[in-house]
């Protein structure tokens, strides 16, 4: 099984990359990809902890804004963490995060939801990227719903009035960065319509122009219409296609290993990435 998108505590899941290592082993897994939001901060701990059976592909999700206000996220896997550009990208929206936190609270304090910047960042741990979901833990640590999902429906999507964006690189950019840097761009739930507005069916070709690898099309925020929809997107503009569980521990009920790549697709993406930068346990 090979599952390319998962979160750690090092943005907002919550094992530790040494746990989700662990689980992933337990599970089967025989190809697992971390791709904490704008962090490459997890790669050290989790490449130190694996053991034989399991090869790992480091990587991140790029959060990213189209012109037009749209939120993409954009998988990046196998780069070279020395590129300098793309790492400077992803500090800059780290930093961001923090001042589009204090907005937020802002906005909740106003309408009167009693939160406090210190409680969110309680819910953090040292230096991972700071996300809503901390948000929702806060909110949830005081009573005010019972999980994550509840205070997202509630409060936090995209639709509400608390809704902040943050600094974030076009789709284009991101992907030019990633293929800079030697690595593959993937497409992350691109038809998840339950976070917001989506791109358009038109947009992918502008995304291929700019070097896009894959399209994720199997994640459990696409209906089967949707499924399709995006596998003859990926036929007709010649990218490959990638299915995973986009796995949060707690904060998600996202199984690992849900949804996985085809071995065949696997091995034609990894191909593209610049060198051999897959870790396997020696
Ligand atoms: P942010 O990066 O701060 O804009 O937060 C977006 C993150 O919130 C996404 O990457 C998801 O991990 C998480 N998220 C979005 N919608 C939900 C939801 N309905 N329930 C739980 N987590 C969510
Ligand atoms: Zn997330
Ligand atoms: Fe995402
Ligand atoms: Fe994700």
């Amino acid at each position: 099984m090979i599952d390319l998108h998962t979160h750690t505590n090092i943005s907002d899941g919550t094992d530790t990359p040494a746990q989700l290592i662990n689980k992933a082993l337990a599970s089967g897994i025989k190809v697992l990809a971390i791709t904490d939001h704008d962090s490459i901060a997890g790669w050290d701990e989790a490449s130190a902890h694996l053991r034989p059976g399991m090869d790992l592909v480091l990587g991140s999700e790029i959060s990213c804004q189209t012109d037009d206000g749209i939120s993409v996220h954009m998988l990046g896997l196998l780069f070279d963490p020395g590129h300098k550009e793309l790492q400077d990208v992803l500090s800059q929206t780290r930093d961001n995060r923090f001042g589009r936190m204090e907005r937020i609270i802002i906005r909740m304090n106003e309408a009167g939801i009693e939160i406090t910047m210190e409680e969110v960042l309680a819910q953090l741990s040292d230096g991972a990227t700071l996300g809503r979901p901390h948000l929702a833990d806060a909110m949830v640590a005081k009573g005010l719903a019972k999980s994550r999902d509840e205070i997202f429906e509630k409060w936090l999507h995209n639709n509400s009035p608390y809704y902040v964006a943050h600094y974030s690189p076009t789709p284009e950019r991101a992907i030019a960065l990633i293929k800079e840097a030697g690595g593959v761009a993937v497409i992350a739930h691109p038809m998840a319509s339950l976070r917001g507005r989506t791109v358009s069916v038109e947009s992918f070709a502008s995304y291929v122009d700019a070097g896009l690898d894959a399209i994720e099309v199997f994640h459990r925020d696409h209906t089967a219409d949707q499924r399709n929809l995006l596998l003859g997107i990926a036929n007709d503009l010649n990218v490959l296609r990638t299915g995973s569980s986009d796995y949060h521990g707690n904060g998600k009920l996202n199984e690992l290993a849900e949804n996985t790549t085809e071995p065949e697709q696997w091995a034609a993406l990894e191909s593209r990435a610049d060198a051999r930068r897959v870790i396997s346990a020696s």
